[in-house]
C-alpha cells in the first residue's frame, strides 16, 4: 500500500521574511519544510523580530508543516584546526539552536566539518570535543541531526560509521540522529544507481545506527558520478542515480517512513513542482 502520509517537502527560501519560507512550501503541497534561519555564508545571524516568529510558529501549526528542520550554517566547522574559527563555530551553532527555539523548529542540520590538513580521526576527536562544549551550554528543545557528507576533501563524516563514532562519543541527547543526503552518499560511494545500492546504505544504517536514527533524508540526484567526492545536486532523475535508484532507495523498508526534503537546484520557477512531481509519482500518490 503506498504510504500516503510520508512528509514531503523542499529547502525553501526565507526571502521577504521568514514565515514566507512556509507560504512558498505550502504553495508546493508540502508536508515539512527545511529552511536557513540567516545567511548561511555570513557569520553574523540577524535577530527574528518576535512578531516574525510568531507569526511562524503560527502559519506553520495552521499550514500543518511538520517537522521542521533548520539546515545550520555552512561557515560552522566542528573539526577546524583554526582554533578562531573553532570558537565560532561552536558559538555559532549555539546561535543556530537558538534560533531554531524561537522558531519552534524540531531539528538542526548539520555538517559536522572537515580538515583536510589533519587526519580524519583525529578530525572527527575534534568535532566531539566541540559538540561537547555545544551539548553543556544548555538545553534546547530543537535537537541536531548529523548529515552524511559527500567524502570530499577532509571530509569526516562521509560513512555510516563516521557518523556513528561522532555520536556515539560525543554521548549526549543533544544529538538525535542522523540526515541522509542521496547525492552525497552516492557521492562518497554508496550507489543507489544500482539494484542493491539501497540495501547495502541500509545495511549499514543498521549496523551503526541505533534503530529510529534517521530523522530525515535530503533527496537529491547527483551531477557527478558514484564515488566521485563532488558535492553537486540535480534534479530528481536527471543525474547520475537516476529515477529507479531513488525511487529503490525512498522505498527501501529502512528508508520508507522517513521526511524527505528535496534541495535540487532552482533555476526556474518549474524546477521544484517539477521534482516534487517526479517524487509524488515513484511515491505512488
Ligand atoms: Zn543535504
Ligand atoms: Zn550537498
Amino acid at each position: 500500500m503506498a504510504d500516503v502520509k510520508r512528509r514531503l517537502g523542499v529547502h525553501t527560501s526565507i526571502a521577504g521574511g521568514i514565515h514566507l519560507s512556509l507560504e512558498r512550501a505550502r504553495e508546493l503541497g508540502c508536508s515539512t519544510i527545511q529552511i536557513f534561519s540567516h545567511n548561511p555564508r555570513q557569520w553574523l545571524a540577524n535577530e527574528i523580530p518576535a512578531g516574525a516568529s510568531a507569526q511562524f510558529r503560527e502559519l506553520r501549526r495552521t499550514y500543518g508543516i511538520d517537522p521542521v528542520y533548520i539546515h545550520a550554517s555552512y561557515l560552522i566547522n566542528l573539526a577546524s584546526l583554526d582554533s578562531a574559527i573553532l570558537e565560532r563555530s561552536i558559538q555559532l551553532l549555539a546561535r543556530e539552536l537558538d534560533l531554531a527555539d524561537l522558531l519552534a523548529a524540531d531539528y538542526v542540520v548539520l555538517h559536522t566539518g572537515s580538515a583536510s590538513q589533519d587526519n580524519a580521526r583525529d578530525a572527527r576527536r575534534r568535532a566531539v570535543g566541540a559538540l561537547r562544549v555545544v551539548a553543556g551550554t544548555k538545553a534546547w528543545k530543537a535537537k541536531l541531526l548529523l548529515e552524511n557528507t559527500a567524502g570530499e576533501r577532509g571530509d569526516i563524516s562521509s560513512r555510516m560509521e563516521d557518523l556513528s563514532e561522532i555520536i556515539r562519543e560525543t554521548e549526549s541527547a543533544l544529538i538525535a540522529g542522523v540526515c541522509i543526503d542521496s547525492c552525497h552518499a552516492f557521492a562518497a560511494g554508496y550507489d543507489l544507481s544500482r539494484e542493491q545500492g539501497p540495501a547495502q546504505l541500509a545495511d549499514e544504517v543498521e549496523r551503526y545506527l541505533k534503530a529510529d536514527s534517521v530523522k530525515l533524508i535530503h533527496l537529491n540526484d547527483s551531477k557527478k558520478g558514484c564515488n566521485s567526492h563532488v558535492d553537486r545536486h540535480e534534479h530528481i532523475g536527471q543525474g547520475s542515480i537516476g529515477i529507479e535508484g531513488l525511487k529503490r532507495f525512498v522505498n527501501h523498508p529502512v528508508f520508507r517512513n522517513i521526511p524527505l526534503v528535496l534541495e535540487t537546484p532552482k533555476k526556474s520557477e518549474e524546477d521544484d513542482p517539477r521534482n516534487i512531481k517526479a517524487v509524488r509519482e515513484f511515491l505512488g500518490e
